[in-house]
């Protein structure tokens, strides 16, 4: 498969790793403040080999360097593994692997073992009152690989296998205990991770041999974004396989219930399940295995169809930049007059969030929606807001009027938690989750197309906009770029008509003319 041609790298997906690099960059920097010339940082860079680097720390852990960054460790040969970590800290007996994240590695609560960065050995753990741990799989694994090759090197810490983690916070070490029985069926984390390397030890062996293939394509959520999907997408159509329609565990249960077809899920009866499956009902997938037989994106599952209508009507969206702030809230304004001149207005700002202007933006923008709530009342007439998929909409509402309490124009918490809780605002996206069954995603961008919406942009998307705001705000050392302050409002503005394209074709006779999912 080397020659094979593969999808560009996903810009977003570049992103997270440069703003990972810069994390560890960040932390690595801490940690040198903290412990001088006992932290040692193995040489990394294009001109330098691995085998170099593996030797240079093989060399650092035999002379015993109590913090090692950026290790290689040594090749297993025997085991097939190779790799790194970020890194090492030497414990009594031996060295304990430690990794730099940049997610959330505890949540609020108790019981984590937690040490803190300046003391980032497992023997320094305490039960944290704060925080509990998250379970971080993935990360579990990488720590497992790294406490194989320590342990294969003769390095690894004697006693209980112990792994640490820094997060996001960067403000403690989270330790995890490989060898407790925390994952599904009373598995250790090495244990687990034994049973899944050999597995793909095998694979990869088969593949080096050129026997008989022992992995082939199977769909899930992570296709969007490999680069192998040019060659796994063709090649699951050309087999018609069933994961293009039910995809994860679902397509494996399929598979082993005799189903490896979507002809063949679509010639199962509705009403009789042959199995439950966890992403969809069963019933669902076949009839999205008959619409994808027909090539139909979207079928409707009732007859007649409701959407919650109003004299005055806004549609709302927010874009968010990560979990930092939210720097825009778009509105698209129409129904009966209210004294506001209909169509769209932005209430941003563009001081990189978090930032205190985002309270101004954001105050802005409730005051604005409340009086034209208050003056529809006034006129005697009815009013609702609508958004799509309310989960980031809310978040934002809930957690704007918490962190900026008692600024100016900042509503309590209390009065947007009744907004939301209210009549007046409307999830599109529940609406269409429960009206229609999707063959390609429920996303806005999938379906507004099918009612006659068409984005200005081509571009447009949730992650190129993360990109288009690092330029808009100059995030990246780089003057704030105006055009890209346009083409953000562009985008949201054409979100906004989106929903309210999407909503008014839900509730025309033309709707009638999509196929109705008890016809097929
Ligand atoms: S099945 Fe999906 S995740 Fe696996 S290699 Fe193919 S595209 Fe990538």
């Amino acid at each position: 498969m080397r020659d094979v041609d593969k999808a560009p790298p996903d810009p977003a997906g570049e992103q997270r790793k440069a703003d990972a690099t810069e994390h560890r960059r960040q932390v690595s920097n801490a940690l040198a403040r903290l412990f001088g010339s006992q932290l040692m940082e193995i040489p990394f860079g294009p001109d330098i080999r691995t085998a170099d680097r593996e030797r240079v720390t093989l060399a650092a852990m035999q002379a015993g360097t109590p913090y090692i960054w950026g290790p290689a460790l040594p090749r297993d040969l025997t085991g097939g593994r190779r790799g790194g970590i970020d890194l090492l800290v030497k414990d009594t007996t031996g060295y304990v692997p430690v990794l730099v994240v940049r997610h959330k590695t505890s949540d609020p609560g108790h019981g984590a073992r937690t040490s803190p960065l300046s003391h980032p050995l497992p023997n320094g753990a305490r039960v944290d009152p704060a925080r509990k741990v998250r379970p971080q799989p993935r990360d579990q694994l990488r720590l497992a690989h790294a406490q194989r090759q320590l342990q294969a090197a003769g390095f690894a810490k004697h006693g209980r296998a112990m792994a640490g983690v820094i997060g996001m916070d960067a403000d403690v070490v989270v330790w995890h205990d490989l060898e407790a029985p925390t994952w599904p069926g009373g598995r250790t984390a090495l244990a687990e991770y034994d049973a899944r390397f050999s597995d793909r030890l095998a694979v990869a062996g088969a593949a080096a041999r050129g026997d008989e293939p022992l992995a082939r394509p199977s769909r899930i959520v992570e296709c969007k974004s490999c680069p192998w999907w040019p060659t796994c997408d063709v090649e699951l159509k050309r087999t018609r396989d069933v994961s293009l329609v039910a995809r994860g565990e679902d397509a494996i249960a399929l598979r082993r219930a005799g189903v490896s077809t979507v002809d063949q899920l679509a010639e199962q009866t509705v009403g009789e399940p042959l199995i439950p499956l966890v992403g969809m009902p069963f019933d669902d997938a076949v009839i999205l295995a008959r619409a994808w037989l027909r090539d139909l994106t979207v079928v409707r599952r009732s007859e007649r169809m409701t959407v919650p209508r109003a004299d005055v009507e806004v549609d709302v969206d927010m874009e968010s930049f990560a979990d930092l702030g939210a720097y825009m809230w778009g509105c698209w304004l129409s129904g009966e007059n209210v004294d506001e001149e209909p169509g769209y207005r932005a209430f941003a700002t563009w001081d990189p969030v978090p930032s205190d202007d985002e309270a101004r933006s954001f105050a802005e923008f409730w005051t604005w929606l409340t009086a034209v709530r208050l003056r529809a009342r006034a006129r005697g007439l009815s009013f609702r807001a609508y958004c799509y998929n309310e989960l980031a909409e809310n978040r934002w509402l809930l957690g704007s009027a918490e962190r900026f309490k008692g600024m100016p124009g900042i509503p309590p918490v209390a009065q947007v938690r009744e907004f939301i809780k209210s009549d007046a605002w409307v999830d599109l996206f529940g609406i269409v989750r429960e009206e229609f069954l999707c063959a390609h995603g429920k996303g806005l961008k999938t379906i507004a197309p099918v009612a006659g919406f068409t984005w200005r942009d081509p571009e447009a998307g949730g992650e190129n906009s993360m990109r288009w705001y690092r330029d808009a705000v100059g995030m990246d050392g780089n003057p704030p770029d105006d055009d890209q302050r346009r083409r953000l409002l562009e985008y949201n503005e054409d979100d906004v008509r989106a929903t309210h394209a999407l909503r008014n074709w839900m509730s025309s006779e033309e709707i009638k003319l999509l196929p109705f999912a008890g016809d097929l």
